[in-house]
């Protein structure tokens, strides 16, 4: 068995080839894509990593390292190759006032639970919080603060890697540029990250959260134009949600305050169609803000929506060209195209914080995430939706929209390149200097 390659290492984690650890592998949260490695590190220390890449790399094993496996299209899959699990990993290392060094396994969930004891927090979080840290620094982190802090990846001080060599490096803005830039959105190409170092905010201690249910959806981007021009909330998103009586558009914001310094709700509504007897306001403390989709999460494992197939797609359009990609989208769209529980996520945000060179933007200074929320329960449904995807996403290109790759579009080499872009020859760069003979993925042509 091939796997034996790896027993005459002495691995403080443990290397699995029996089906059922194997099959967790071959499986992402998509559920659409099924491709068994024929091996699995836990990785019990960053040595198991070090020592593991080399020997896979002789034996010229495929190498894919892997978080908590959140991807919709296999991105985390490695067929016949090695999966390197990270989730084992997940110790919160140095914890300052403003700054804390955590492994890459850990999720946002256990990362945030720990720097809210000091009263801290990480300047962007995602919506989800099961994710790894190591996994959305590999693809970009949008949260409701992206629209002031740009993504994840643009809040980053440093980086522990380890490459394809099995050399464990330490990079930075100014300390090994290239490879912290080819990490950053990398999608595990150059490097395993093993951990990163976070600067840190003082945590509000409350969230006024309001939610605005427009009619039409030109309401709502009018809206969110506006308030993304004012700045009056720190968080900042909405959804399209399917309702008996046709679509509903919502705003989602919140403000965040610690007592005595409460916001004044007329002020935080003035202008933006609030109607008392339909709209919400709600106080939340920051951590059931944070974890807000628990709730969810809970609903949708009782439907059995949760481990149904996701085919979510995730776009990026130029704020010039959304209402004419929305009218496009929406004219034919129905909710059996979502799922039962399905909806669109549309949040914008301004570009000016975003820097990461692999989180590819569209043109101008405001775009908009526009991700759909899918829910297939069968393979044909579920297939039905990523080309319906596709079909998303060759429009939004059309339009100069990009795709935030984390989703359920369908993606070859050619659109890699394309994807890629300007970004691509200082990739293709650092991919042969660290890791020059394919160990790990390469995604581009
Ligand atoms: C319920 C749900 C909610 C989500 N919410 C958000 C959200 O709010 N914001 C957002 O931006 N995204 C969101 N996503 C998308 C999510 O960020 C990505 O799907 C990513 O997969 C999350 O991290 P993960 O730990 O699951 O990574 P994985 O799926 O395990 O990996 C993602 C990619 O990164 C690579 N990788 C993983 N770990 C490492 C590492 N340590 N070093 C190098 N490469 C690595 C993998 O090979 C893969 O290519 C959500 C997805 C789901 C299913």
């Amino acid at each position: 068995m091939t796997s034996n390659v790896f027993s005459h290492l002495r691995l403080d984690g443990t290397m699995v080839t029996d089906p059922a650890a194997t099959a967790l592998a071959a499986a992402d949260f998509g559920g659409i894509v099924n491709r068994p490695p024929r091996a699995v590190l836990r990785a019990g220390s960053t040595a198991d990593i070090e020592a593991v890449l080399p020997v896979a790399a002789a034996n010229n094993i495929a190498v894919v390292p892997r978080g908590c496996g959140h991807t919709s299209l296999g991105q985390a899959q490695a067929l016949d190759g090695l999966v390197i699990d990270l989730t084992a990993l997940t110790e919160v290392h140095d914890l300052t006032e403003d700054e804390v060094t955590v492994d890459a396994g850990a999720t946002w969930n256990s990362l945030l639970a720990r720097t809210l004891q000091h009263g801290l927090t990480p300047r962007v979080l995602t919506d989800y919080l099961g994710l790894s840290v190591g996994g959305t620094l590999s693809a970009g982190g949008i949260g409701g603060t992206s629209h002031r802090c740009g993504v994840q990846t643009d809040n980053v001080l440093a980086l522990d890697v380890v490459t394809a060599d099995g050399i464990l490096r330490h990079c930075s803005p100014s300390e090994l540029p290239d490879l912290f830039h080819a990490v950053l959105g990398g999608f595990g190409q150059c490097g395993v990250i093993v951990r990163a170092t976070l600067p840190l905010i003082p945590a509000p201690a409350r969230v006024r959260r309001v939610k605005v249910y427009y009619p039409t959806i030109d309401e709502l981007l009018a809206c969110q134009r506006r308030l993304l021009a004012d700045g009056r909330f720190d968080f900042l998103q909405g959804e399209i949600l399917p309702t008996p009586d046709g679509w509903v558009y919502m705003l989602d914001v919140a403000s965040y305050y610690t007592p005595p310094h409460e916001p004044d709700d007329d002020v935080l509504v003035a202008g933006i169609g609030f109607v008392a007897a339909r709209d919400k306001i709600e106080d939340l403390g920051y951590w059931e803000f944070a974890t807000r989709l628990n709730e969810t999460v809970t609903y949708l494992e009782g439907t059995g929506e949760w481990q149904a197939l996701h085919p979510w797609p995730n776009l990026l359009l130029p704020d010039a060209k959304l209402d004419a990609f929305m009218s496009e989208v929406m004219a034919d769209l129905e909710q059996a195209d979502l799922g039962a529980s399905g909806l669109i996520l549309i949040y914008p945000m301004t570009t000016a914080a975003f820097g990461t060179p692999l989180f590819r933007l569209p043109e101008g200074s405001t775009v908009y995430l526009v991700a759909g929320l899918r829910f297939a329960m069968d393979a044909a449904k579920a297939q039905e939706m990523v080309a319906g995807n596709r079909r998303w996403y060759d429009t939004a290109v059309s339009v100069g929209g990009t795709s935030y790759p984390t989703g359920a579009i369908p993606f070859t080499s050619a659109d890699w390149t394309r994807h890629l872009g300007t970004a691509q020859a200082a990739l293709a760069e650092a991919k042969a200097r660290y890791d020059p003979s394919n160990l790990l993925p390469r995604r581009f042509a």
